[in-house]
């Protein structure tokens, strides 16, 4: 049998073409980038207005079944699924996230894709790419150092610092960062106060980047960022600190979308990069339709299972955007599915159809859940070595007798070549009419009631059960007017439930909220269920422990 190549053994073996010769696929020239080198650049303000101009293109949206820590393949499948589309004629753009150095050192590994379906340079774009988690963490962390000068230079707005809301960020896991205490030393460095980290793709600027329309859009919605409340329990702004614009500046290029190519040379937009689990987990907003400008196909991606990710996508970024998908690819894959069925982790590779049906039930509220948003639906089953002739034909099957439109998905062995069948179907999807926008809740309900649809229609429980503070937090933000927005369910993605052990598609049981937050400059109220961690930790043995650079600057084990 021959080898099967890492995924940076294969990117490094794929000719890249100059970025520049990449964006006149696209309609534009070198004067509309921004290079970062030869092969990665950010498009100017210029450029997005011209392409303003340009009709629309239709909108794929990739999400998954609820995933086993590995991820099942929607970056890949995403990319895949774009050079299939190319194949088969359709200029289609693809609009990703941006990876964080959490998962890339911790378990999970990269961002990039996968296999043949990867975004180059996978390095570059793994790591530091364009700087855009740089600048967040600076906006985020001059935001932090204003509030407690301000509180050290005679706190003229009166903030109760017990009552400082906003917490520094970090782009790595780092467990012994979660709580903390600052200020010590003296009386030159401040107040005491505990204080904690997040990790950068939690922060609230992480979102407002994802959701500002532009830059000006971006600095209003920073200044709108509630960082605390005073002695009289009114919220203090990131306006009130006066920082806004200094926040502003720090984020000007940040807010420009990234320009890359795929391993088939088709060009990629990757911008922004909130984790679907703790954050809303969609790629800007500012790509996504510089992207539908571009192409006449988008395929973009939301994190996770599509009880996070997508759910989010619907009921906040395409609320918030004025966009909804053409179609929706569902992917799954035969191990996962054998996982809900019941089948321990270390067993996956073995044949096992009884826990493929079983565990079908997953997959099936999926479908149920997406079809709640009036789109069309398509399973993508991403192909693993170890998936048997006898699952895929068993799963197939499944799927046709639950009446859902599926398609084997190759891209990962075979590239664009290998989603041609998925890209056929795709295509038949976006043939239909396309459906009005079609939100789970309205915005003007009750906090407690949103958060109620969300547990009964897409996680299948039965109630909501708040705790400690979560009450009086709901009660204060109702006071302040502040609670008619979009909720951004902070949950675990092991499970449908808040659970991680409930595996399948679980049923009878309650969510648990113990803390719950307005971000006035994204313009949602994060809920944040008991087993959600905003600042992640390293595993026993992290993947950073497999890396290494040799003296020609070549890097192994980054996946
Ligand atoms: P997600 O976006 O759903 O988290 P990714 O596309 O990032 O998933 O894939 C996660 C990892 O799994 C990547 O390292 C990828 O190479 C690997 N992978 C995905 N699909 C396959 C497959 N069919 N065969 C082998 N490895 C795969
Ligand atoms: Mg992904």
């Amino acid at each position: 049998m021959t080898k099967v190549l890492s995924d940076i053994e294969i990117a490094q073996q794929t000719t890249l073409e100059p970025i520049v010769k990449i964006a006149e696929k696209v309609g534009l020239t070198e004067d509309d980038l921004e290079l970062y080198g030869k092969y990665k650049a950010k498009v100017s303000f210029d450029a997005i207005k011209r392409l303003s101009k340009n009709e629309d293109g239709k909108l794929v949206l990739v999400t998954a079944i609820t995933p086993t820590p590995a991820g099942e393949g929607k970056t890949l499948t995403t990319i895949g699924l774009a050079q299939a589309l190319n194949k088969l004629g359709h200029k289609t753009m693809t609009a990703l996230r941006e990876p964080s150095l959490g998962p890339v050192f911790g378990i999970k590994g990269g961002a990039a894709g996968g296999g043949y379906s990867q975004v180059l340079p996978m390095e570059d774009i793994n790591l530091h790419f364009t700087g855009d988690m740089h600048a967040i963490t600076a906006a985020n962390n001059l935001l932090a150092a204003a509030i407690d000068n301000h509180v050290h230079q005679g706190n003229a707005l009166r903030i109760d610092v017990r009552r400082i809301v906003w917490k520094r960020v970090m782009d790595m896991n780092d467990r012994a960062l979660r709580d903390i205490v600052v200020g010590l030393g003296g009386k030159v460095n401040g107040f005491p106060r505990e204080d904690h980290f997040m990790i950068t793709v939690a922060s609230e600027i992480m979102a407002v980047l994802c959701l500002a329309s532009d830059l000006m859009d971006l600095k209003k919605r920073m200044g709108d960022i509630i960082v605390a409340y005073d002695l009289d329990g009114q919220p203090v702004t990131a306006r009130q600190l006066n920082v806004d614009g200094a926040m502003a500046i720090l984020m000007k290029d940040a807010i420009k979308p990234n320009l890359v190519q795929t391993t088939e040379n088709t060009p990629a937009l990757v911008h922004g990069g909130p984790f679907a689990n703790i954050a809303h987990g969609c790629n800007s907003v500012v790509a996504t339709k510089l992207a539908l400008k571009m192409g006449e196909i988008t395929v973009t991606e939301a994190g996770f299972g599509a009880d996070l990710g997508a759910e989010k996508f619907m009921d906040i970024k395409c609320r918030f955007a004025g966009i909804k998908p053409n179609a929706v690819v569902i992917v799954a894959t035969i191990r996962a599915l054998k996982m809900h069925g019941g089948v321990d982790k270390k067993n996956l590779q073995t044949e096992n159809l009884a826990a493929l049906e079983k565990g079908f039930a997953n997959l099936a509220k999926h479908i149920e859940n997406m079809r709640k948003y009036d789109v069309p639906v398509l399973v993508g089953i991403n192909r693993f070595l170890s998936d048997t002739d006898a699952e895929i034909a068993l799963l197939t099957k499944l799927c046709e007798d639950y009446g859902v439109d599926v398609a084997l998905n190759n891209c990962w062995a075979e590239g664009g070549q290998g989603g041609l069948d998925m890209g056929r179907k795709v295509l038949q999807l976006l043939a239909q009419p396309k459906t009005p926008y079609k939100p789970l809740y309205d915005v003007n309900d009750t906090i407690l009631h949103k958060l109620e649809i969300l547990t009964r229609e897409i996680y299948g429980g039965d109630g909501v059960i708040l705790e400690g503070n979560a009450p009086k937090q709901i009660a204060e933000l109702e006071k302040l007017g502040l609670d008619k927005m979009p909720i951004c369910v902070a949950k675990t993605q092991y499970s449908l439930s808040d659970n991680p052990a409930l595996l399948g598609a679980p049923k009878n049981f309650k969510i648990t909220v113990k803390d719950v937050r307005v971000c006035t400059g994204a313009g949602f109220i994060v809920c944040q269920t008991s087993n959600i961690m905003v600042m992640p930790g390293l595993p026993k043995v992290p993947a950073a422990n497999r890396m290494d650079i040799d003296e020609n600057g070549v890097i192994t084990g980054l996946f």
